[in-house]
């Protein structure tokens, strides 16, 4: 094993390289964003999982590929205490079929749509909306093999991002075709990449012979532009794989969803099958897919599971996020606390305390002034100061002419406008004047 680097001055107290903290201004637009997704994805009949981060290791380099670059290089693999080797999901697929396998959620003509959201680990250069943790949200649908299913997919990832607004988005399509249809393409690739060697990279001439199909996504210019004349899969389809694309590109267009082929569209594994697709944006730079996937017929088989066909996309939230801010779409309203409950003086601050808790079990966001242990209890202008920085709508102040009636003073933070309300009432009358506003 590697000697881990030990902490220096420099690391102390700092989240590792390539993570972050989603802190409250930031938070707040997650939940929004979460949400949509959550209501999206009941509307088009997916129920929500939540699965483990950690898997076995072999559940990874099976299901997701021991020659991608996700297993070689990027996965956060150890041995935990009981000498097993475990890996922080590098994507939720796999995890999503073992799930499925394991109880059993798809048997004979059952089906299942499942989605989930968390957190993925990839080791990878971090640079701007790309982590190595980073949060997907991702729908699977299992035990479907037709293409309408394909299409029900990329309709619901298109609708997701519709709802947050996202503008400036193209659907690009490609067919990876099937076990049956692969090996003719891939001798046809071959011999065009080989009259080609000279002008690729030296990965690209390594993987030529063994997964042609991955030469065709490389990002080394030169590779690219052999790439776009490479001979398109889409025109040595079988006959069964031919007419699921036609029927998976008539559904789209019945939709209404404007998408481009891209035949460097590709994921070079063999239980990858039939439709892959990515949403991209025209905002994010050289990292501008916002949601990609596909159908994986062989994905179950490959983990040693029965025949289960599948289709699903995954969605990168931080990107997503990204592309709303920049776009300067709209994240609803942030929650704001209601009410800011002042003691003028010591002697009201029991009935401060009581007031915070009784709005609170109203279900009104209230705040007061809890003191500090070195400072004690604050003077009543720097609680309206609090009040105001919170951006609280309302003060409820409290003092000993409002002991002596049994009142509160609300004060509309926004007009500057004061009420006595009786102090058995404020809840029910704060409650009025917000849904008044
Ligand atoms: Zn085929
Ligand atoms: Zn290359």
């Amino acid at each position: 094993m590697m000697e881990a680097k030990i902490e220096t001055a420099e690391t102390q107290n700092k989240a590792p390289r390539g993570v972050r903290d989603i802190l409250p201004d930031e938070s707040w637009k997650w939940a929004y964003v979460l949400n949509v997704t959550a209501q999206t994805m009941a509307d088009f009949g997916y129920s929500e999982v939540h699965l483990p981060i950690f898997e076995h290791t072999e559940l990874f380099s099976r299901g997701v590929g021991d020659t991608t670059d996700i297993v070689e290089k990027e996965m956060y693999t150890f041995v935990d205490r009981g000498d097993r080797s475990v890996t922080l999901r590098p994507e939720a697929t796999a995890g999503m079929v073992r799930a499925a396998l394991e109880h059993n959620l798809c048997g004979q003509n059952v089906s299942s749509k499942l989605w989930c959201w968390g957190p993925m680990f990839r080791y990878e250069r971090p640079q701007k909306g790309r982590y190595r943790q980073f949060y997907q949200f991702d729908a699977e649908c299992l035990g479907l093999s037709g293409p309408v299913a394909d299409v029900e997919v990329i309709a619901l990832s298109v609708e997701i991002f519709r709802r947050l607004g996202l503008r400036n988005l193209e659907v690009v399509a490609n067919s990876v075709g099937c076990p049956n249809c692969r090996p003719q393409y891939r001798k046809v690739l071959i011999d065009y990449f080989t009259s080609k060697k000279n002008s690729l990279c030296k990965t690209c001439i390594e993987r030529m012979g063994r997964n042609p199909l991955r030469v065709l996504d490389c990002k080394v210019p030169n590779c690219g532009v052999v790439a776009d004349s490479a001979p398109a899969i889409y025109e040595h389809l079988c006959d069964e794989c031919a007419a699921h694309f036609e029927e998976v590109k008539a559904g789209l267009t019945r939709l209404g969803f404007p998408y481009k082929l891209d035949k460097r569209l590709v994921r070079g594994l063999d239980y990858y099958t039939k439709t892959a697709y990515e949403i991209l944006s025209g905002d994010l730079g050289a990292q501008n897919a916002v949601c990609g996937g596909g159908r994986y017929d062989n994905l179950s088989e490959s983990i040693g599971g029965p025949h289960l066909p599948g289709v699903g996309f995954a969605a990168g939230f931080d990107r997503v996020v990204l592309v709303m801010e920049q776009q300067g779409n709209s994240f609803g309203k942030r929650p704001r606390t209601t009410v800011y409950v002042v003691a003028q003086d010591d002697a009201a601050r029991g009935v401060a305390q009581i007031l915070t808790h009784k709005l609170r079990m109203e279900g009104i966001s209230a705040e007061q002034d809890a003191g500090d242990a070195s400072r004690g209890a604050r003077g009543f202008k720097a609680q309206m100061k609090s009040a105001n920085k919170i951006g609280a709508a309302w003060a409820c102040i409290i003092g000993a002419e409002e002991m002596a009636q049994n009142v509160v003073t609300v004060k509309n933070m926004t007009s500057g406008e004061q009420t006595s309300v009786p102090l058995e009432e404020a809840a029910n009358y704060i409650r009025q004047q917000e849904t008044q506003s």
